[in-house]
């Protein structure tokens, strides 16, 4: 028994010895695609959470104290940036009283930084223009060579960070690299028919996706991001697809889609539906399987279409 209760004792000093040295760092992100491509470069070193659901839309959150509280533990924020959470995030910092995370401190990485911006806003923008982003199109995560960028970037800081384990987070790095580019290919190859394929999306979410996947973008349902289109707006709308035979309108799934559909009706499209975002359906488990519910949904649809 004497024996038993040593081995038991020694058994918990280890432990113990071995989880203070290999305390985890905690990581915040806005988005949940932020949150999968940091936990697979920060594996079990790292703890992420990510603040908005992959079924919500992330321009419009409401600031809650929960996630305050997360921001207050945290090591480090990452955020998309470029003005996507411009109407909730600062507030958030502010409430979470944690200044590590603050701009310019280390625990603050835009994960834009590094990015190649679509749609950069010349000349002056104001709110009638509607929720504009005058720095770039911020749904940038939708071309999956930015995924690439994205994760660069969170390697960089975590090593920063953390720099004892910089060799960690490498190693998980390339691997990251290594599976991502092989299902680019994948990805592309099945895109590829595809190629020159007109579409109208709700809002410009899909540009990056779109460029990427050389599809072509006619017009969006929303006239100004944010706000609702105009009958005057659906209308030309309307003429603009028919005249250009297009058939699929392109909406992430968190949209309302009634202006969508009433388009849809008057010009014989179709409304597809999409996450645009990890865990926006749970077929988009990750990083990975959200372009793999996206390019199998697209295709389904694109194969049966004239
Ligand atoms: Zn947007």
């Amino acid at each position: 028994m004497r024996k038993y209760v040593s081995i038991y004792a020694i058994w918990t000093l280890l432990f113990v010895g071995t989880a203070s040295v290999e305390a985890e760092m905690n990581v915040v992100t806005t988005t949940s695609d932020l949150a999968s491509i940091a936990k697979e470069i920060g594996g079990s070193l790292i703890k992420v959470k990510a603040l908005v659901k992959g079924y919500q839309d992330p321009h419009y959150i409401q600031p809650k104290p929960s996630y305050m509280v997360k921001m207050n533990r945290a090591d480090l924020l990452i955020y998309q940036g470029l003005e996507l959470e411009i109407g909730w995030l600062s507030v958030l910092i502010d409430g979470a009283r944690n200044p590590n995370i603050r701009l310019g401190q280390r625990g603050h990485l835009d994960a834009s930084k590094n990015i190649s911006k679509l749609e950069v806003a010349g000349g002056k923008v104001d709110r009638s223009m509607g929720d504009i982003h005058p720095y770039g199109n911020p749904h940038y995560h939708l071309n999956p060579e930015n995924g690439l960028i994205i994760a660069k970037s969170i390697y960089d800081k975590l090593s920063e960070l953390d720099a004892g384990n910089s060799h960690l987070y490498k190693s998980n790095l390339s691997r990251f690299q290594e599976k991502l580019k092989e299902k680019i290919s994948a990805w592309k190859n099945r895109m590829n028919a595809y190629r020159g394929t007109q579409i109208v999306s709700y809002h410009k979410l899909w540009s990056y996706f779109a460029r990427y996947f050389n599809l072509v973008v006619v017009d969006t349902v929303e006239a100004k991001p944010g706000i609702p289109p105009s009958t005057k707006h659906l209308s030309k709308l309307t003429a603009l697809m028919n005249r250009h035979k297009v058939k699929v309108i392109l909406q992430a799934n968190f949209y309302e889609s009634t202006f969508a559909n009433l388009v849809a009706e008057k010009t014989g499209s179709i409304v597809v539906r999409l996450p645009a975002f990890v865990g926006g359906t749970s077929d988009a488990k990750d990083y990975f399987s959200l372009f793999d519910t996206i390019i199998e949904e697209l295709h389904k649809v694109l194969q049966t279409k004239p």
